[in-house]
């Protein structure tokens, strides 16, 4: 089995396999942490090695009968629980409390290969109340060679009950050093990368992402908005309209972007800040702006309320100090 795309995984991974090996590891595993950071691949790569029939020291073997099934989605002791589409072929909201009656009913029946019984359920923090109630029951019911592999980027939204009698697996952002390193290996050149990076908080994956999809030149002409309007150079409304012209949900969202980058330095004490209320005008601002882009679904005088949103950014912003300390990968170091 090839090793983890993602080199932040190793500690984790390591610690899982430990636990294995000292048959330490849960009857009930949820894996969480900061989201987006390939936590499915890990629970991937547990579910194989846990129906490994001939394991290594690391990781699964990847060639015998049990890794050829996981590799073909068709090993009869590994079942998956998702989100199922409707009708009209979109996902549903919820996982089902039947899909869990159904999970609990195959765990009872003995395991096809003799070995361990796995099931993933992904994302687990979209079970509906009577879903994670009808798992409770299952979890517990802890059984030998029994593992039930919960993935969840909002843990929080699960019961305390399921919570409690879970093991918690958590993957946190790696340090910068290790970031910026995956980054050069996918071919981004260190400026760029360590300026994604600061935008991104810290999230190597999301930076890819921005400089994959041309983001960071979508940031900087948002920022340069956002800036122009504190000078008095762009009105509200000429912003919003330009906003509008293109895609102004995306726009809202990288205003957002820009505005949390701006408050964390300040938040770290990298901005040449006096008082906090102003960090949380900033915060106040950005949840206003996310709820402003539910608006647009709905086809009713947007440039009216997209100018009203930024004009709100002028007060709450109060001045162009925010962008002189502008995120950098320097940041937080002042
Ligand atoms: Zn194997």
């Amino acid at each position: 089995m090839s090793a983890p795309a993602y080199p932040w995984l190793e500690s984790t991974w390591g610690q899982l396999v430990r636990a294995h090996q000292e048959q330490r590891l849960g009857h009930g595993l949820l894996v969480g942490g900061v989201a987006g950071l390939g936590q499915e691949v890990l629970c991937a790569r547990l579910a194989a090695l846990l129906l490994c029939e001939k394991p290594g020291a690391e990781a699964a073997c990847g060639s015998c009968r049990g890794c050829q099934w996981v590799q073909a989605d068709a090993h009869p002791d590994l079942q998956r629980v998702t989100l199922i589409a409707r009708d009209d072929g979109k996902l549903k909201q919820e996982i089902a409390v039947d899909q869990i009656r159904e999970l609990s009913r195959w765990f009872a029946l003995s395991p096809h290969r003799g070995g361990a019984q796995v099931a993933l359920i992904d994302p687990a923090d979209r079970m509906g109340a009577a879903a994670a109630n009808a798992l409770l029951k299952t979890l517990e019911e802890p059984a030998p060679d029994r593992f039930l592999i919960l993935r969840a980027d909002q843990p929080e939204r699960l019961p305390q009950t399921v919570r409690s009698r879970c093991q918690r697996v958590l993957v946190r952002l790696p340090d910068a050093d290790t970031a910026l390193q995956w980054l050069a290996a996918r071919g981004h050149p260190a400026d760029q990368a360590g300026e994604a990076l600061a935008v991104a908080d810290g999230h190597p994956v999301e930076a890819d992402r921005l400089l994959a999809e041309q983001g960071m030149q979508r940031l900087r002409g948002v920022r340069a908005d956002l800036r122009a309007m504190l000078e008095r150079k762009a009105t509200a409304q000429s912003v919003a309209r330009r906003w509008l012209g293109g895609d102004g949900d995306q726009a809202i969202r990288d205003a957002v972007r820009v505005v949390r980058s701006l408050g964390w330095d300040a938040a770290r004490g990298g901005a040449r800040l006096t008082a906090p209320e102003e960090f949380h005008k900033l915060a106040a601002w950005s949840v206003r702006a996310d709820a402003a882009r539910r608006h647009l679904a709905v086809p009713l005088r947007h440039e009216l309320m997209l100018t009203d949103l930024l004009s709100a950014w002028t007060e709450a912003a109060g001045s162009v100090r925010w962008f002189d300390q502008a995120a950098s990968p320097e940041r937080g170091k002042a």
